[in-house]
C-alpha cells in the first residue's frame, strides 16, 4: 500500500467478489478492502442452492466462502444489504444507496447475473426464481411430498431443481420452449441422456411448449399455447440469466454482451476491472473470440486473477471454460466451447458413460462433453481440458478408441 492508496473496492459479494477479496490479501495487499453485497449474507457458494439446499434433511445454512471470522482476520470491510448506485470515475469513488461514498484506487465489478424474468408471471410465494440462498429456502419450504411443481425452463437450474424436487417427493413437470432441453452449450446426445434420466425418475418434460398465461389464485394455473392447463402448487422459473451491467453502463464503460474487459480483465477504464458472470472477455484458445461465461469455476478463477492484476500483475485469463451439473446419480461435465465445430466423435467409457469431442475443421479440439454415473467422466474430461488448453489436434480415431488412453495423447 502506498501513502496515497485509497484502497480496493469490490462491488458484488458472490463467488467472484469473495474470492477476489481473499486473493488481494493472499497476494500481500495490506490496504483497505471494501466488499459490497446486495444480500445480507457473507459470500457463499451457489451450486448447492439447487441441490443439497433443497434435498438435505435439515434446513440448510449457507455454505460461506468467507466466514465472519475470516473477514475480520483479513481486515476486509464487508458492506452487506447495500447497493452501489454510481461510479464517479473522475473522482474514483463509488456511491452507495445510503449516500456513502467509497474512494478507490482500483475497483472490481463482480456484479454477476440476475434471472431473466418471464413477463407473463408476477413473482410471489408460488411463482419463484432461484438465484439466492433466500430464494432456495423459500422454494424448499414449498416442496413437500406430493406437491405439484412446474418448472419453466429446461436449463441447468430447471433440471437440477427437477431432480431435487423429485428427491423430496414432489410431482414435477418441466416446460421448455425449445425443441429439446439444454439447447445452449450441451450436445444433443447428452441432452437426450439427461432427458431419459428425468423420465426414468418420473419427471414430465414437455419441449416446444409456449406459455400463454400464468395465474395465481391460491393454486397456480399455467395455460399453454396449445390450451392445455396445468395446475401447480409452485412454479419455478429458470429461463436464463442476464449480466448485471447497469452500473458499468451508466459510468460509461464499454459493454459488449456484459461488461467488456481485455484478456487481463481490465475494463475500458484502466482502474476498473470486471470478472465473473457480468463480463465478456477474449479467449485466446479460440482465436481471441469474446465470450461470457456463467459458471462457478470461471467466477472463482477470474476473481482471483482480477485481484492479482489490480495489484499490478499482468496476467492473462487463459483457463479453459469448465461446467458441471449433478442430477440424480449422474454428473455432466463440459470442458471448452463447441461453437464453430465441424465434427464430433464419441468415446464410450462403459456403464452408460460417454464423452463427445468437438473438433474444428483444422482438427483443433474445441470441447469435450461427458456424462455418466458418479465421477465416471471426470478423469477424461480433465485430460481433454489439457488437450484443449494446448490447442491440440488429436487423431479423432484415437479419441474414440477406449483402448487409447487420453493421457497418451497428451504426451504426443
Ligand atoms: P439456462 O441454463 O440458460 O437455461 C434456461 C433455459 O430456459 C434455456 O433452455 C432457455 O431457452 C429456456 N427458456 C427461455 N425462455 C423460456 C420460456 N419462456 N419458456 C420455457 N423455457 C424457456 O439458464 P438457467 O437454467 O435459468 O440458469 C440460470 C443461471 O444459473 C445460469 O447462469 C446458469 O449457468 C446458472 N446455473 C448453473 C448451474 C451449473 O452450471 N450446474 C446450475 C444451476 C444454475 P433459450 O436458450 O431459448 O433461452
Amino acid at each position: 500500500m502506498t501513502a496515497m492508496d485509497a484502497g480496493m473496492v469490490i462491488i458484488g459479494a458472490g463467488e467472484c467478489g469473495g474470492r477476489a477479496a481473499l486473493a488481494l490479501r493472499e497476494h500481500g495487499y495490506d490496504g483497505p478492502i471494501s466488499l459490497i453485497g446486495e444480500e445480507a449474507h457473507l459470500p457463499y457458494e451457489r451450486p448447492p442452492l439447487s441441490k443439497e439446499a433443497i434435498v438435505g434433511a435439515d434446513v440448510p445454512v449457507a455454505k460461506t466462502i468467507l466466514t465472519a471470522e475470516r473477514v475480520a482476520d483479513a481486515g476486509i470491510e464487508f458492506i452487506g444489504s447495500s447497493r452501489a448506485v454510481a461510479i464517479d470515475r473522475a473522482a474514483k469513488n463509488v456511491r452507495l444507496a445510503d449516500g456513502r461514498a467509497l474512494a478507490y484506487d482500483k475497483l472490481l465489478l463482480a456484479t454477476g447475473a440476475v434471472p431473466r424474468r418471464l413477463s407473463l408471471a408476477v413473482a410471489g410465494p408460488r411463482v419463484a426464481y432461484l438465484r439466492t440462498f433466500d430464494d432456495a429456502l423459500a422454494i424448499r419450504a414449498r416442496l413437500t411430498p406430493g406437491s405439484r411443481v412446474v418448472i419453466v425452463g429446461g436449463g441447468f437450474i430447471g433440471l437440477e431443481l427437477a431432480a431435487s424436487a423429485r428427491k423430496r417427493g414432489a410431482a414435477v413437470t418441466v416446460l421448455e420452449a425449445q425443441p429439446r432441453i439444454l439447447m445452449r452449450g450441451v450436445p444433443a446426445d447428452i441432452a437426450a441422456t439427461v432427458h431419459a434420466l428425468h423420465a426414468d425418475n418420473g419427471v414430465e418434460i414437455a419441449c416446444g411448449e409456449g406459455i400463454a398465461a400464468i395465474r395465481d389464485d391460491g393454486d397456480v394455473r399455467i395455460r399453454l399455447a396449445n390450451e392445455r392447463v396445468i395446475e401447480a402448487d409452485l412454479v419455478v422459473i429458470g429461463i436464463g440469466a442476464a449480466p448485471v451491467t447497469a452500473l458499468a453502463e451508466s459510468a460509461g464503460l464499454a459493454i459488449d454482451n456484459g461488461i467488456a474487459v481485455d484478456g487481463r480483465l481490465r475494463t475500458s477504464d484502466a482502474h476498473i476491472f470486471a470478472a465473473g458472470d457480468c463480463c465478456s472477455f477474449p479467449l485466446a484458445i479460440y482465436g481471441g473470440r469474446r465470450v461470457r461465461l456463467e459458471a462457478w469455476r470461471n467466477a472463482q478463477e477470474q476473481g482471483a486473477l482480477a485481484a492479482r492484476n489490480m495489484l499490478g500483475a499482468e496476467l492473462e485469463h487463459t483457463a479453459v471454460p469448465w461446467f458441471w451439473s449433478d442430477q440424480y446419480e449422474f454428473s455432466l461435465q463440459i470442458a471448452g466451447l463447441a461453437e464453430g465445430a465441424s465434427s464430433a466423435v464419441r468415446r464410450d467409457l462403459g456403464g452408460g458413460a460417454f464423452i463427445l469431442f468437438h473438433l474444428a475443421a483444422d482438427g483443433q479440439l474445441l470441447s469435450a462433453s461427458g456424462i455418466g454415473p458418479g465421477n465416471a467422466v471426470a478423469r477424461d474430461i480433465r485430460l481433454a481440458e489439457m488437450l484443449i488448453a494446448r490447442q491440440a489436434r488429436p487423431d479423432p480415431s484415437e479419441l474414440t478408441s477406449s483402448d487409447v488412453k487420453l493421457k497418451k495423447l497428451l504426451a504426443a
